[in-house]
């Protein structure tokens, strides 16, 4: 399966060596598996609401 490092970005399945294991064959991280994934998912919504804080809403004359 796909598994992102939090740090660097680096993807590669190898990266998950366990169920619970992650270790970055990038830049060498260890981190618990859903502990960063935690941290991914944290980044996309962090960036998703910096992105919704500019009004789309076309301004009213
Ligand atoms: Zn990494």
């Amino acid at each position: 399966m796909r598994a992102q490092c939090s740090e660097c970005g680096h993807i590669n399945s190898n990266n998950r060596v366990s169920q619970s294991a992650f270790i970055c064959r990038n830049c060498g991280v260890v981190a618990h598996a859903d502990r960063n994934a935690s941290h991914n998912i944290a980044r996309k919504g962090e960036a998703a609401w910096t992105a919704g804080r500019e009004s789309r809403v076309p301004a009213t004359p």
